[in-house]
């Protein structure tokens, strides 16, 4: 996976009388987080672990949210390489939860049914989503598979590509067949969060 440059859905010019100025305040409502305070600082790409591979990366997707691109925002590559780690959050000056954005604006896109910036990622979103539905908890044996499944465009060389070492990792006991399973009413409360649109696609 490499950066790429952003290719922006349109070769004009952003219009920005176009905008919606409330979306900084739609995201930051339901992240419980307030993105107009982002000060553009970069410490949060700057501590990034995945900002080498992402199209704007965090600060960008900030800016982005403030200035009500939302389109740019929903349809970049950004949203979906975000592994969900908070370093960025640590090290914000004014602590704002940029993987609760990440977390709402990856479901916005499918809600919206707009184009995905990386459809394997968010298939993997989904196999884990759909693990954790089943269980409680997400089980890597599963995971793996349903990834696999979702993603079988792919051709048999990516099917098989990961075997080896997940028999390595079974037999180094890293890997259980067997998925552990939440008992009783959690099970059924963890369910009730794996709604909408991820199960759609
Ligand atoms: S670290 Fe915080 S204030 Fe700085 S650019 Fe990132 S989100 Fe904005
Ligand atoms: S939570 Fe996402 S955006 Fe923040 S540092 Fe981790 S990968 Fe980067």
């Amino acid at each position: 996976m490499n950066r790429e440059v952003k290719k922006f859905s349109s070769q004009e010019p952003i219009n920005m009388s176009a905008s919606d100025l409330g979306f900084a305040k739609q995201v930051g409502k339901v992240a419980g987080t307030d993105l107009n305070s982002c000060l553009t600082c970069m410490s949060c790409s700057g501590g990034c672990p995945m900002y080498p591979y992402m199209d704007y990366g965090p600060h960008g997707i900030m800016r982005l949210a403030v200035l009500g691109l939302k389109k740019e925002a929903l349809t970049s590559t950004t949203i979906w390489r975000c592994v969900g780690c908070h370093t960025c959050a640590a090290v914000c000056p004014m602590a704002i939860n940029i993987a609760g954005v990440m977390d709402y604006l990856r479901e916005e896109c499918l809600a919206e049914k707009l184009p995905v910036g990386d459809v394997p990622l968010m298939q993997f979103h989904r196999a884990f989503l759909t693990s954790v539905r089943f269980h409680g908890r997400a089980s890597k044996v599963e995971l793996m598979g349903l990834h696999k499944l979702f993603t079988l465009g792919g051709g048999p060389k990516t099917w098989m590509q990961d075997a080896v070492l997940g028999v390595k990792m079974i037999l180094m006991r890293k890997l259980h067949l067997l998925p552990s399973r939440v008992s009783g009413v959690g099970r059924g409360q963890i369910k009730k969060f794996v709604t909408g649109p991820w199960r759609s696609r």
